[in-house]
């Protein structure tokens, strides 16, 4: 099922061709969100409600549901549900508390104080995606540590469902997080709405979320167009797993799978330290698969994915940090030892009994996360994501006696006397 490479065998470009991951050779995704975005600054809410004719299959008299739908939305789901979104809430919330801490105050020389405060960004846009799946977890996600930050405006946005609204999972979900309204807008179509603004959706100065290969091409675009950042890269989801002979290949199977059901485009890949690893998972991949409900997508990217076998543990982590995973399994006793040598990787998942679901539902950590091996680079959402940490100074008469001198001199050797000046005139006062 798995195809395999053997690691010792690839050479440098063989081993970057396989890890090269959702790419737009044809620049066909691009082309497609060039003209979705152009036609949005352009057409505005008009342009918003075709989309969601021609992508979402509804005709839509307003462009977003406020409290009283919400409220009869979220009243659909059963009492366990609610439990459940509740605890999930908790939980991301407990962990994402924790991220919040204040910083010292540092006197760098006598009477020189400098020190950073955190202030909130005021307007995040939030997208949920909604195409193949709903996923009311991403809500929390990206909510939970928005409202920790103290974002003043959460503009969120999701495509709207065949009945023309949202399901009544993620309608709970806004009520757990206080948000009164959602935008019916999905797609590279709402990316450019919440970059640019349009009459009904405002304008927002981040914009966070993952999505697929639409969604992910129009964020990296925007930020350069729209004076607009984004949280990161978070395009189809994918897992690493590292898998020796004391893994247990049905638990293996059930990680890759839980991956492979996102999308045809999400990738799974298994790198394990012996042969009979492989074709054990690829036993439990062939039992387990037949049975999914999403099977045509699961099976799809499961053509799109790999083994890789390696030596021993050193080499199969030597081989995930090249890879840069967004989510890494790893499946050995030895999880402890090989914790030190990870280098590259969104989110972590140790041991036999610690399955990525968790994370990506209820034991707290963010399941927004780097992927395509932008992991190389970027953290997963956290609280920092909707903050800025601005820097404060107060230098003291005795700081400026302390400090001024170097200034002078360091202002004079770059030629830029009126930054001298500034040090002297007030010496001399
Ligand atoms: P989505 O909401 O991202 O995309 C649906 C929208 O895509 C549609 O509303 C439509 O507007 C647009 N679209 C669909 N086909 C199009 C076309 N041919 N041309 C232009 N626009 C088109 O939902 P999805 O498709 O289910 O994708 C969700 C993705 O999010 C998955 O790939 C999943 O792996 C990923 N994901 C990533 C993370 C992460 O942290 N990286 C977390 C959760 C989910």
């Amino acid at each position: 099922m798995l195809k395999t490479f053997e690691y010792a065998q690839l050479n440098p470009i063989e081993l970057q061709e396989l890890t090269t991951r959702n790419t737009d050779p044809s620049h066909a995704i691009q082309d497609t969100v060039l003209d979705i975005i152009q036609e949005v600054r352009q057409n505005g809410d008009k342009a918003l409600i075709s989309y969601a004719q021609q992508f979402d299959k509804v005709e839509l008299e307003k462009l977003y549901l406020d409290a009283n739908d919400i409220d009869a939305l979220a009243s659909t789901i059963n009492r366990e549900q609610q439990r459940a979104l509740e605890i999930a809430f908790q939980n991301i919330h407990k962990f994402h508390s924790s991220q919040v801490k204040r910083e010292r105050v540092v006197e760098t020389t006598i009477g020189v104080k400098c020190w950073r405060e955190i202030r909130p960004i005021e307007k995040v846009g939030l997208y949920i995606p909604g195409g193949s799946a709903v996923l009311p977890s991403t809500l929390l996600m990206l909510g939970v540590p928005a409202r920790i930050a103290g974002c003043k405006e959460i503009i969120v946005c999701s495509p709207p469902q065949k009945s023309g609204k949202i399901n009544g999972f993620v309608a709970y979900c806004l009520k757990l997080l206080k948000i009164e309204r959602i935008y019916l807008v999905g797609g590279a179509q709402a990316i450019a709405a919440m970059a640019f603004g349009s009459e009904t959706i405002p304008k927002v100065d981040k914009i966070f979320g993952p999505g697929n290969q639409f969604v992910t091409k129009a964020k990296s675009i925007v930020q350069g167009m729209a004076n607009v950042s984004i949280d990161m890269p978070a395009g189809p989801s994918e897992v690493l797993v590292i898998a020796d002979e004391t893994a247990t290949p049905a638990y293996v199977a059930a990680d890759l799978l839980a991956q492979a059901e996102h999308g045809a485009d999400s990738q799974a890949v298994l790198v394990a330290t012996s042969k009979d690893i492989i074709e054990a998972v690829n036993l439990e991949l062939e039992k387990q698969l037949a049975i999914l409900p999403r099977f045509e997508l699961a099976s799809k990217a499961i053509e799109n994915s790999y083994a890789v076998l390696a030596t021993d543990l050193n080499e199969a982590l030597a081989f995930s940090n090249y890879y840069a995973p967004e989510h890494l399994i790893l499946e050995t006793d030895q999880w402890e030892r090989l914790v030190r040598l990870i280098l590259n990787a969104g989110s972590v998942f140790l041991g036999h009994l610690t399955p990525e679901s968790a994370g990506d539902y209820a034991s707290g950590t963010n399941h927004t996360l780097p992927t395509s091996g932008y992991a190389r680079s970027y953290s997963g959402v956290s609280v920092d994501s909707f903050v800025k940490k601005i820097t404060f100074q107060h230098i003291s008469p005795e700081g400026l006696l302390n400090i001024g001198s170097t200034v002078e001199i360091l202002a004079e050797l770059e030629g830029l006397h009126a930054h001298k000046n500034a040090v002297t005139i007030r010496k001399e006062n």
